[in-house]
């Protein structure tokens, strides 16, 4: 009988093993798709020996507040001083002193967001200025934010963290999806406004 009563759990259990992973899946192959979501930025990480390549790809909401292309100077200047911070990469992604880096290339745009199909770009950046929504799966007009950095490193096995003053500088940030790719293998964090910090501790 006891066997009995655990049964519509144990079968409970691996019905949400099964169902889980695969909506999990679902939800990850949605966001590779392009759909940009406000908030929410990609910093792909890549450690090989002594360089560091990162890569920011960030919805142009979070880092200025709009995402149509800037045509007031008000606009325009607002771009030019992300990108000027964007620059400064080891002070909006600071490392340790000790990993002994340096800056040796950064490369800052802002570019319309990849992976859509051109042919209703204009009858969608009429609705530019419509941003409540979170998600914008398809929609055009949704410039983004594509920062590329080189870091050359002395002393990369002292590279125990990184943190994300990023937050401070850009108030419509709310995460980030940190992929990081080393000698050691591939992970995935989530760094976030409330948790600005990544431990990379062990991993170098
Ligand atoms: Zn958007």
């Amino acid at each position: 009988m006891r066997t009995h009563f655990h049964s519509a759990p144990f079968i409970a259990a691996i019905v949400l093993a099964v169902v889980l992973p695969t909506a999990l899946m679902a939800e990850e192959g949605h966001r590779e798709l392009g759909a940009h979501v406000h908030g929410h930025g990609t910093l792909n990480i890549a450690v090989e020996d002594k360089s560091i390549s990162m890569e920011l790809e960030v919805p142009g909401m979070d880092i200025v507040g709009f995402e149509h292309a800037a045509t007031s100077d008000a606009q325009k200047q607002m771009v030019d001083e992300a990108k000027m911070i964007l620059q400064r990469v080891l002070e909006v992604f600071p490392v340790p002193a000790a990993a002994e880096c340096t800056v040796a290339s950064v490369d800052v745009a802002v570019e319309a967001e990849r992976h859509h199909d051109e042919d209703d770009h204009d009858a969608k950046d009429a609705k530019a200025g419509d941003h409540d929504h979170d998600s914008h799966e398809g929609h055009e007009g949704h410039n983004q934010f594509h920062a590329t950095y080189e870091l050359a490193c002395s002393n990369p096995s002292a590279l125990t963290s990184i943190g994300f003053n990023y937050f401070k500088h850009f108030a419509g940030a709310q995460a980030l999806t940190v992929n990081l790719v080393t000698s050691k293998g591939q992970s995935s964090y989530e760094v976030s406004r409330t948790k600005p910090t990544l431990d990379l501790s062990g991993l170098m």
